[in-house]
C-alpha cells in the first residue's frame, strides 16, 4: 500500500525511539520533567520567542492560544478554509465563547486586508458589535495545497494588527515546510506573529505533541488552559524526547518531501484528465482533481484504493497528496504508474470496498 493521505501518518524512526527510551522523566504538571522542560527551551529559542508550552495536539495549541487571546464574546479572524475554523470542532466557541468570524480565503493562503478590515465595527465602543481580539494565519496553508505566506505579506498583516491593537496567532502546523522551502529561519516567519503553534507530529516524524509559542505571560496562561482541557500529561518526557528528536534532526530533510511532491505533481499534471495548480505545489502537498467525465472524485479516489494507492479528499472534489519521511522517492513512480491505469481502465464498482475518508 502507498498510503500519501497525511503526514500525520510518519512512524518515528528508531534513533527516535532510543531516544524516547532513554528520556529522563518527571512529572510535568509540577514543572519537573526535564525533558520536556528542554523542548520547551529548545522551541523558544529556536523561534527566538520568550517561552514555549509542550501541547499533545495541533488542536489542543491552537484551542489554548485561542482562549489566552480572546476575553469571552469577542471574534477570533480566522479564514473560511482555515484548519482552526473547519478541522477544530469549534473549540473555542464552545470552551471559550469565542465567535470565530470567518474571512475569505484567497487561492495563495491569504486574507486580504480589505476583508479584514470589514471586520471590525465602525464604531468600537457601540455595545452591540463583538469587538475582534485575534487575528489567525495558517502557514504553510494546508487547504490551499500547503502555499507559503510571503514575508511581505506577514509583515503587511502585522502591521494592519498593530494598527488595530490585536494579536496575531499563526496556525504553523507545517512551519519548518515554509521555512525550508523559502530559505527564511524559522525566527524571521516567527517575528510577525504574536503566537505560533507547530506540529512535531506530522513531517517532523513525533508519534504525539505540538508546541505554542510566544511571551512568557501568554505561555503561562497558555499553560493554564492547558490543565482545564486536560492537556496535563505527567511523565511526557517520554514523547517530548522524540520533539527533541525531530527538532534536532528532522527538519532539513523536508526538503526531500518538497521534491517528491514536486515530481509528483510535475509528471501529474501531463496526465489527460487531470488538474494540478503546479504553482500551489511549494511544499510537501499536492492539491489535485479528476476532470474525466468517467470520474466522481469519490470512484477516482475509490478506483486509487483498489490499486493500494491512497489519497484524501479535500473539500470541492479537490483529492490531497502528501509526501513525507515514510514515502520512499520510489513510491513516486509507483504512485504515478497506479494513476495511469485507472486511466486507461476506468472506474471500479463502488460496491466492492468502503471508500476511505
Ligand atoms: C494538523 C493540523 C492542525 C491540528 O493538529 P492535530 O495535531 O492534528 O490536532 C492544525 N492546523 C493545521 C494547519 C494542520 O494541518
Amino acid at each position: 500500500m502507498i498510503d500519501l493521505r497525511s503526514d500525520t501518518l510518519t512512524q518515528p524512526t528508531p534513533e527516535m525511539k532510543e531516544a524516547m527510551f532513554q528520556a529522563k522523566l518527571g512529572d510535568d504538571v509540577y514543572g519537573e520533567d526535564p525533558t520536556v522542560n528542554q523542548l520547551e527551551i529548545f522551541s523558544a529559542d529556536l523561534l527566538k520567542k520568550e517561552a514555549a508550552c509542550f501541547m499533545p495536539s495541533g488542536t489542543m495549541a491552537n484551542l489554548a492560544s485561542i482562549l489566552s487571546h480572546c476575553p469571552r464574546g469577542t471574534k477570533a479572524l480566522v479564514g473560511n478554509e482555515s484548519d482552526i475554523y473547519i478541522y477544530e470542532a469549534g473549540g473555542a466557541s464552545v470552551c471559550g465563547g469565542v465567535v470565530y468570524e470567518p474571512i475569505s480565503t484567497q487561492p495563495d493562503g491569504r486574507l486580504l486586508l480589505s476583508d479584514l478590515e470589514l471586520a471590525f465595527p465602525e464604531d468600537m465602543n457601540d455595545p452591540q458589535f463583538a469587538l475582534p481580539s485575534l487575528l489567525c494565519l495558517e502557514n504553510t496553508h494546508n487547504r490551499c495545497g500547503g502555499v507559503i505566506l510571503s514575508p511581505e505579506y506577514l509583515e503587511e498583516v502585522q502591521a494592519f494588527a498593530n494598527k488595530k491593537q490585536i494579536p496575531v496567532h499563526m496556525d504553523g502546523a507545517r512551519l519548518f515546510h515554509a521555512s525550508i522551502s523559502t530559505g527564511i529561519p524559522v525566527d524571521v516567519i516567527a517575528r510577525h506573529a504574536d503566537s505560533i503553534q507547530f506540529c512535531l507530529s506530522k513531517g517532523l516524524c513525533s508519534p504525539i505533541g505540538s508546541m505554542v509559542v510566544g511571551s512568557e505571560g501568554f505561555i503561562e496562561r497558555v499553560r493554564r488552559w492547558r490543565k482545564m482541557l486536560g492537556g496535563g500529561m505527567r511523565q511526557a518526557g517520554a514523547v517530548a524526547a522524540a520533539g527533541i528528536y525531530s527538532l534536532q534532526k528532522m527538519i532539513s530533510r523536508l526538503q526531500e518531501d518538497h521534491q517528491k511532491a514536486r515530481r509528483f505533481a510535475e509528471s501529474l499534471s501531463q496526465l489527460p484528465g487531470i488538474k494540478v495548480n503546479l504553482e500551489t505545489v511549494q511544499t510537501n502537498i499536492v492539491l489535485f482533481k479528476i476532470q474525466d467525465s468517467r470520474f466522481t472524485w469519490r470512484s477516482f479516489q475509490h478506483a486509487l484504493q483498489q490499486k493500494e494507492l491512497l489519497v484524501s479528499e479535500m473539500g470541492f472534489g479537490r483529492l490531497r497528496a502528501v509526501f513525507h519521511h515514510d514515502v520512499p522517492f520510489s513510491e513516486v513512480d509507483k504512485a504515478l504508474a497506479v494513476v495511469e491505469d485507472v486511466l486507461a481502465e476506468g472506474p471500479v464498482s463502488l460496491e466492492d470496498d468502503s471508500v476511505v475518508h
